[in-house]
This record gives C-alpha cells, sequence and structure tokens, in this order.
C-alpha cells in the first residue's frame, strides 16, 4: 500500500542544508516535477547508505515519498556522480555555480524539462574538461593559461541559454532598442535593455561591447555545446564577456551571486 503514496523521480542535487540532528533538506532539479525540496532522513549519520548518492550536483534515481510539508526521499541510487568534477576546486566551484543560478531563476515546482537537459549536459561537459585536461596535462601539451578558457566559455553558455528558456534571451543578434541588425564593428551594451546595441543607439549610455565578443557571445547562443569549437580567448576578452553576462545576470536578478567572488578568488590564486 505504501507504494501508492511514493513515487519515482531522477534528479539533479542542487543545494543541501542540514536540518536538525542528522537529517538534510536536498534543493532538486527534475526533469518532470521542476525544482522541488525534499528531506533526506538520516543522512548525515556515517552509517547512511543514502549519503554517497546524493552528494551535491549527483545526478541521481530516486523514490520519494509523500509528505505532510516536504516529501522525504526513501531510496537513492547515484547514476553519475562527475568525480573528475568534485575532485577540482575550481570545476566543483563552476558546477555549483550553474546550481546557484538555477536555485535563483528557477521557481519551485515548475517545470523546466529543458532546464534540466542543460544542467545535465553541462555537468556532463565540464567533467569531460576535467578528464580531457588531466589528459593533456599527462602528454605535456597543457599550457598554464588555457587551463580554463573551456570552462569559462562553458559557464557563459549555460548562462545565455538558462536566461533564454526562461524568457530572457539576450539580444546579440539585432539591437536591443531599434532592432536593426547588428553589424561587425564595435557596438555597444546596455543590460537593463537586454542586450546589445549598435553604434548609434549606443551613443549615450552603452559600454562598448567589442566585435569579438559579440562574435563569441553569437557563436554560444547559436550552436550545441559539443558544437562550440575550440578556441582560445585571451585574458582581456575572456574579461569582457565576463563582466557582459554578470551585467545581463545581475540585472534580471537584482543582486550579486554567491559563486562570483569565489570563483574569482580561485582564478586570481592560480
Ligand atoms: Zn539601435
Amino acid at each position: 500500500m505504501r507504494q501508492q503514496h511514493s513515487y519515482p523521480v531522477e534528479a539533479i542535487v542542487l543545494k543541501r542544508t542540514d536540518l536538525g540532528e542528522a537529517d538534510r533538506v536536498l534543493t532538486l532539479l527534475t526533469p518532470t516535477k521542476g525544482k522541488f525540496h525534499a528531506i533526506a532522513k538520516g543522512i548525515r549519520r556515517p552509517i547512511s547508505k543514502k549519503a554517497g548518492h546524493l552528494e551535491l550536483l549527483s545526478h541521481s534515481q530516486l523514490q520519494v515519498a509523500l509528505g505532510r510539508n516536504l516529501d522525504i526521499i526513501t531510496q537513492a541510487e547515484v547514476r553519475e556522480n562527475f568525480l573528475s568534477l568534485r575532485n577540482d576546486l575550481w570545476h566543483m566551484t563552476c558546477g555549483l555555480y550553474l546550481a546557484e543560478l538555477v536555485d535563483r531563476f528557477i521557481e519551485d515546482d515548475t517545470q523546466h524539462p529543458e532546464v534540466y537537459t542543460l544542467m545535465l549536459e553541462m555537468l556532463r561537459g565540464i567533467e569531460r574538461d576535467v578528464i580531457d585536461r588531466q589528459r593533456r596535462r599527462e602528454n605535456g601539451t597543457e599550457l598554464v593559461e588555457q587551463e580554463h578558457g573551456r570552462t569559462n566559455l562553458l559557464l557563459h553558455y549555460f548562462e545565455i541559454h538558462l536566461l533564454s528558456l526562461i524568457g530572457y534571451e539576450p539580444a546579440f543578434r539585432h539591437c536591443a532598442q531599434c532592432a536593426s541588425e547588428l553589424q561587425p564593428v564595435e557596438n555597444g551594451f546596455t543590460p537593463s535593455l537586454g542586450g546589445a546595441l549598435c553604434p548609434q543607439c549606443s551613443r549615450f549610455w552603452a559600454r562598448p561591447l567589442s566585435m569579438n565578443a559579440l562574435k563569441v557571445l553569437r557563436l554560444l547562443q547559436r550552436s550545441k555545446w559539443s558544437e562550440v569549437p575550440r578556441f582560445r580567448l585571451d585574458n582581456s576578452l575572456q574579461l569582457e564577456l565576463e563582466v557582459t553576462m554578470h551585467g545581463l545576470l545581475r540585472f534580471h536578478l537584482e543582486r550579486d551571486l554567491k559563486s562570483w567572488s569565489f570563483l574569482e578568488m580561485l582564478s586570481l590564486r592560480k
């Protein structure tokens, strides 16, 4: 009879908060129920069988029982635990940044199957980058300054596509003010207008947006991640992309994200 009061669901663990002596409340992202919170009882006890299956960012198959307030996870089996990502502080922080973005932008109990698919694809992408990087290091072909380039690009890919999926598609093809087609010249960018501005419209109040930055942003916007070529970004272009995308996210969220300062600190320490 108990089965009728529970349901199976696959999920990515976005966040966890301690509760009481040994429990945790998990924030889960699922393809069928969107984002919701559930209790994992006894998970902080050393003997917990579920603990290894419900780590942050793990992709797991769950059985969940209906609870009075919050539902309760009764079984968990990890499908992908992204071990390489997890063992590298910078890449783990990038993964947590994606989780923070989803947590901030997605409302509870609203279905977003495409966001789920995107999140999973990006975690797999970061995992692959860490493995590739280890391989290149072993072969002695990794240059230090290229270390984080690919993953930084992945973060911007995620930011652009997440915004688009929730209805805030950034304007990178047409001027966000007058809708004229943007030309390959230096344009402008204004977060409060949702994107790039043609030179005419950016005269008074936009920050400049270089031709190269616009090209990269457009490429990310129109491509599948697997088709984005591996290319090298110099530091100033990398910084410009970051300032541009963070400006847009800050405008939509009306606040900074916690992960930004941590990512910045890790980059400086490198
Ligand atoms: Zn314009």
